[in-house]
């Protein structure tokens, strides 16, 4: 059997602290697309998702920052759903400056891997290879792997000049379990972050109906479009379980509503670092938390799940 006839697809988390070459790496794994992914290359904040897409796999990068300290009103949500992005992964490349001995956050990055219950395969990735001489070479090298000796694979890279890129790349797509895309071909959308907005809408609602409407909401995103690195425009769905939630949700002359939209709006432009035109609709669905399908499109379900 030839592996390289068989399509493999899957999720990869990109971990490590900040500076060590994450996004720069996945940047120049996924070449032209770069701009798509990753408008502000420094913002450790945003959730950054890429797709690369090649005649025999698709890799879906996922950058985790909740993994790192939390530095701002996102980083409980961020930081829960960390570990799970960390167990629905197939893959996890950590990275690490090997000019550098690990540091505290290296630490860290390394303890939140081993306190994940189904952790994944971790290649570990000593990044900045054109930068270091033999010496800190082998001695920084032995103390990450001491830090995690779990990793099944220690690469040396440079994500800078491309050493070591393409073997990583054919490496990690072996471990890829066999299957169908998730995403079109074209698609570098940032899925992740289409979530966490929608995420956001529902907090909003919630905040300002309080206990009127006690969770019986669901948000759906029916659009997410970037229409340049600096603004971004959605439009989103409430959805509600009976008509007279709808007129709550609204409010007298849409009041509630316009509400709801400028903290939701405000939350996502602090999140994604963009400017948000956001538009708001809401609609009945009853008895949505039963319905498999309408959970299925909320995002309540994996895409992973056989
Ligand atoms: P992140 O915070 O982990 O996403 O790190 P970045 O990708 O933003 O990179 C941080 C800095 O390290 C940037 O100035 C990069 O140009 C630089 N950098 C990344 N990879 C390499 C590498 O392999 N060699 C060298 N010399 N610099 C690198
Ligand atoms: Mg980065």
């Amino acid at each position: 059997m030839k592996t390289q006839n068989l399509y493999h697809a899957g999720y990869v988390a990109v971990v490590g602290k900040p500076n060590v070459g994450k996004s720069t790496l996945v940047n120049a794994l996924l070449g032209q697309k770069v701009a798509a992914v990753s408008p502000r290359p420094q913002t450790t904040r945003r959730r950054q998702l890429g797709i690369l897409t090649l005649p025999n796999a698709q890799v879906v990068f996922v950058d985790t920052p909740g993994i790192h300290r939390p530095v701002h009103r996102l980083g409980e949500f961020m930081n829960s759903s960390a570990a799970a992005t960390l167990e629905d992964a197939d893959l996890i490349l950590w990275m690490v400056d090997v000019n550098n001995p690990p540091a505290a956050e290296d630490i860290l990055v390394a303890e939140r891997l081993a306190a994940v219950n189904r952790l994944p395969r971790v290649m570990l990735l000593l990044n900045k290879m054109d930068l270091v001489d033999l010496d800190t070479l082998s001695k920084n090298s032995a103390a990450y792997q001491a830090l995690f000796p779990n990793a099944f694979q220690v690469l040396p890279i440079s994500a800078s000049t491309g050493y070591n890129c393409q073997e990583l790349l054919s490496q990690l797509i072996d471990t890829l379990p066999q299957g169908a895309p998730f995403f079109d071909e074209e698609q570098v959308t940032d899925f992740y972050e289409r979530e966490i907005a929608a995420d956001l809408i529902r907090e909003a609602a919630l905040l300002h109906l309080r206990e009127e409407i006690p969770h019986a909401i669901a948000v759906r995103m029916d659009e997410y479009k970037e229409r340049d690195a600096e603004n971004a425009f959605i439009a989103a769905t409430i959805f509600v379980e009976k008509e007279s939630h709808k007129g709550i949700v609204i409010g007298r002359g849409g009041v509630m509503l316009k509400q709801i939209g400028t903290t939701a709006r405000k939350e996502i432009e602090n999140m994604s670092g963009r400017k948000i035109f956001l538009e708001l609709r809401v609609k009945v669905n009853k008895n949505w938390r039963n319905d498999p399908n309408a959970l299925k499109w909320l995002g309540y379900s994996l895409d992973t799940e056989n």
